[in-house]
């Protein structure tokens, strides 16, 4: 039977902490942190999504700057706001929602964020300062697969990891995370060949292809640690549920009894990519603040 990770406690206990670094601070720095989330259009999902940051702002003291804007929003309007958040002396973090409706480049958008105020650690000067080892905002998601495997004492020294999946936003962050904790890593994606041969060699693996149920037994072996970062939301089933069901790129049935370690969805990494969101914005205040916490690994502790 493998270890389910419980990434909802986890993403808890990191509130609880950010709490109360957060109330100790505030006199000092004469307000709390601010966090300005910017979402364009009606994608559904991401009106979900951003729902959940603000409420879990609220509930650690985070004040929220957010904005919703009409899909017909043009760039440039949307590039003045992002100018005005960056000089806004109570807003800590920037998250610009992703997707951006169609037509809308979010490249330049992502770029023009004050890179101390990057929330979701997206910017090309963060992801740079990630490759050189130095410090700066982290990619949320991967941030908090780190964060998971080490409070459940994984060790990574040496592990053959594989990460399917290349994006900027989870598999190439994801990658370097692993690099810089001493796993040898292997980056597979769409065009790998023969994935379930190169998945069987890992000892660590992180499924972020965004294909539900894509790893299943014939991919792993005995022993193996799971990390499943997709989300997706399965048609209805009207014998079952009438929302659909939550599933990711695992399937967990199949894989569980194989895997030392294993993360659910939901439960898994999703809790943990929004304690990272706070983690960034309340590290970017104590830095404004001079507040003594200077870096993520500061505040999980
Ligand atoms: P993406 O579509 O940008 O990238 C997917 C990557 O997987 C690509 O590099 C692609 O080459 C690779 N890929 C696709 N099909 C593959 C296959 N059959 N075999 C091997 N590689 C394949 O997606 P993303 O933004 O990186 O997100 C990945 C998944 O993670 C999605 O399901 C997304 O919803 C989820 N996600 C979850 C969280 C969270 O908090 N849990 C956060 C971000 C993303």
């Amino acid at each position: 039977m493998a270890t389910v990770l419980d990434g909802k406690l986890l993403a808890a206990s990191i509130e609880q902490r950010l709490a109360a670094v957060i109330s100790a601070g505030k006199g000092r720095a004469g307000r709390p942190p601010g966090l300005a989330v910017l979402r364009v259009g009606e994608d559904p999902a991401s009106g979900v999504y951003v729902a959940n940051k603000e409420k879990a702002c609220a509930r650690v003291g985070i004040r929220s700057f957010g904005q919703h804007l009409p899909a017909e929003t043009p760039y440039a309007q949307l590039h003045t706001i992002v100018e005005q958040l960056n000089a806004d002396q109570q807003v800590d973090g920037i998250l610009l929602q992703l997707p951006l409706p169609k037509g809308l480049d979010e490249g330049p958008l992502l770029a023009a964020i004050n890179p101390d105020k990057d929330a979701d650690g997206l910017h090309t000067l963060n992801l740079g300062r990630l490759l050189k080892g130095e410090t700066g905002p982290r990619s949320c998601t991967p941030a908090g697969v780190m964060a998971l495997l080490a409070t459940a004492g994984v060790n990574l020294e040496g592990k053959r990891a594989v990460v399917v999946g290349r994006s900027i936003l989870v598999g190439q962050p994801m990658a370097l995370m692993l690099q810089a904790a001493n796993a040898t890593v292997t980056v597979a994606h769409s065009r790998t060949r023969d994935l379930a041969t190169l998945t069987r060699q890992a000892e660590v693996l992180v499924a972020a292809a965004g294909c539900p149920r894509l790893i299943g037994a014939e991919h792993v072996s005995k022993g193996v640690v799971v990390v499943d970062v997709g989300i997706h939301r399965l048609p209805p089933d009207p014998q079952k549920d009438l929302k659909g069901r939550l599933c990711g790129d695992v399937r967990f049935e199949e894989v569980e009894p194989f895997a030392a370690v294993i993360t659910p969805v939901p439960g898994g990494v999703g809790p943990m990519t929004v304690a990272m969101l706070l983690v960034n914005s309340t590290v970017a205040w104590c830095h404004q603040h001079h507040l003594g916490l200077g870096t993520i690994e500061d505040l999980l502790v």
